[in-house]
């Protein structure tokens, strides 16, 4: 059964993302970037908010989380770091589902950008949220966990199929776009990195993008093929990867 997802922009480059259970109208919002728009949006949209699913603790993800509760009396359901910032009603880890009426939402681990990041796979509908992990062209930045932790992360990511439509939290990809061309000369990157630049210019989004375009242009998911690129030549896959955060993470462009 379909899930309808409304899609907005907030903060500076935040995307929030509202969810509908078609079968049952039971709503979700993931993450929580800012509690006003959240709450105008679902004003907008006539929808009331029956849980919050948090992909990690930091404040762009989690910060509206009481305010968004006291307002509409949701559930919000999230990896035990975002007990760092605001309690939870359920805490859940790699494996566990979260239902959402007929919807199922499976918890992938995708540690690495902080230690407890989770994504949310719906894999009849064929769509996740990964947060802060998995960027278009991009991957959030290693602030708590190594480069392995975060390079199993995004090979549990890439393992999902294809076709799979990924809600990225951030418009990042012209500077993602920028930082792939500087290593990656494929052909597919350019014609993405142009794509992107013309969205760009006409205020468009990219996102919400997919795993198999993720997996032939993103310059993280193929970091061993770009390991000479980056000085990591020969090195196992994650420190390939590691080497590419590296570069990105000192990238003026
Ligand atoms: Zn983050
Ligand atoms: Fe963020």
């Amino acid at each position: 059964m379909p899930l309808s997802i409304h899609q907005f922009a907030c903060l500076s480059d935040n995307y929030g993302f509202l969810v509908r259970d078609e079968a049952s109208g039971r709503t979700a919002c993931i993450d929580t970037p800012d509690a006003a728009a959240v709450l105008r949006e679902l004003e907008g949209l006539g929808w009331g908010l029956d849980l919050i699913l948090n992909t990690h603790w930091h404040p762009d993800h989690a910060g509206g989380n009481a305010e968004i509760k006291a307002a509409t009396g949701c559930a919000i359901v999230g990896p035990a770091e975002v007990t760092r910032i605001a309690p939870l009603d359920r805490e859940v880890t790699h494996g566990d589902v979260v239902e959402l009426g007929e919807t199922r939402f499976e918890v992938i681990d995708s540690g690495g950008h902080t230690l407890g990041h989770i994504a949310y796979f719906d894999a009849v509908d064929r769509i996740a949220f990964v947060g802060d992990t998995l960027f278009a062209l991009g991957c959030g930045r290693l602030f708590e966990g190594t480069a392995e932790q975060m390079w199993d992360s995004l090979q549990r990511l890439a393992a999902l199929p294809d076709d799979t439509t990924v809600y990225c939290a951030h418009e990042y990809t012209a500077s993602n776009a920028r930082f792939a061309l500087s290593v990656d000369d494929s052909p597919a990157v350019k014609a993405r990195a142009d794509e992107v630049f013309a969205a760009r210019a006409r205020d468009a989004w990219t996102v919400p993008t997919t795993i198999g375009l993720e997996k032939a242009t993103n310059p993280f998911l193929r970091a061993p093929l770009l390991a000479a690129q980056v000085g990591a030549a020969g090195q196992p896959d994650a420190a390939a990867f590691g080497a590419v955060r590296a570069a990105k993470d000192s990238f003026k462009g």
